[in-house]
């Protein structure tokens, strides 16, 4: 076996080990591998080793990459979208888990009516209230979705990111935070939510824990970058 194909046996262990003590079923949390900065020779590894949905963070590098690699791959775009890089970004994501405005929610949907998309569409939520991090306050994600216009993009859950260096408890807090957001929403608005895309390298247990669906993992397959 590769180093990568270890890493991801390896991630895929921690997954279904953080499920099982959760008290969650087996295969209950998906694991998008993110490749931003790594060469296509490089993801064509993972992909050997099975692993078919792959995380980037630039449309740039997206659009440049994923050409390379085989057509049955899933693209996840999971960095800052800027408004217009959306009809690029929509030529190749077919997932989007860094929806962070109400005006990037429209432009998304009339372009993918347009262009003939379907894109999920995950609404990232800032939960810590740190200034530097994008994403939606808490309190504003409700009439983004109530006021979200019709289309053939779908709105299928939350995304979050922990500060870097977190301890156990602030992680937990964040991620049960994203988990109690997304429950208040399904009962007040009755829509489905249920992706909860939380959880990286260093912090996916805990993310399990409090009921994540995908976990975004880059290093712990990829190696630094
Ligand atoms: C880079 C990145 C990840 C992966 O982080 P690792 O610590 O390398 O696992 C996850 N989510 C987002 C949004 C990222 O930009």
């Amino acid at each position: 076996m590769n180093a990568i194909q270890d890493n991801l046996k390896a991630v895929g262990e921690r997954i279904e080990v953080a499920l099982a003590r959760a008290g969650r079923a087996p295969g209950t949390a998906r694991l998008l591998a993110v490749s931003k900065t790594f060469a296509p020779e490089v993801i064509q590894k993972a992909y050997d080793a099975g692993q078919r949905s792959f995380g980037e963070n630039r449309v740039q590098e997206l659009v440049a990459k994923a050409p390379a690699l085989p057509s049955d791959c899933e693209w996840h775009l999971i960095g800052h979208l800027q408004r217009n890089k959306v009809r690029q970004a929509l030529g190749v994501a077919t997932w989007i888990h860094s929806v962070d405005s109400p005006a990037l929610l429209e432009r998304i949907q009339r372009l993918a009516e347009e262009v003939g998309a379907a894109p999920k569409l995950l609404l990232e939520v800032n939960v810590s209230g740190e200034e530097s991090k994008i994403g939606f306050v808490p309190d504003t994600v409700e009439a983004a979705l109530a006021e979200m216009p019709a289309g053939p993009a779908e709105c299928v859950g939350l995304m979050t990111m922990a500060p870097l260096g977190a301890d156990e408890r602030t992680l937990r807090s964040i991620f049960g935070g994203l988990r109690q957001l997304r429950d208040s929403l399904q009962d007040r608005l009755g829509m489905p939510l249920p992706e909860l895309s939380m959880g990286m390298s260093s912090d996916l247990e805990a993310a399990i824990a409090e009921g994540a669906t995908i976990v975004r993992v880059g290093t712990a397959i990829f190696g630094r970058r």
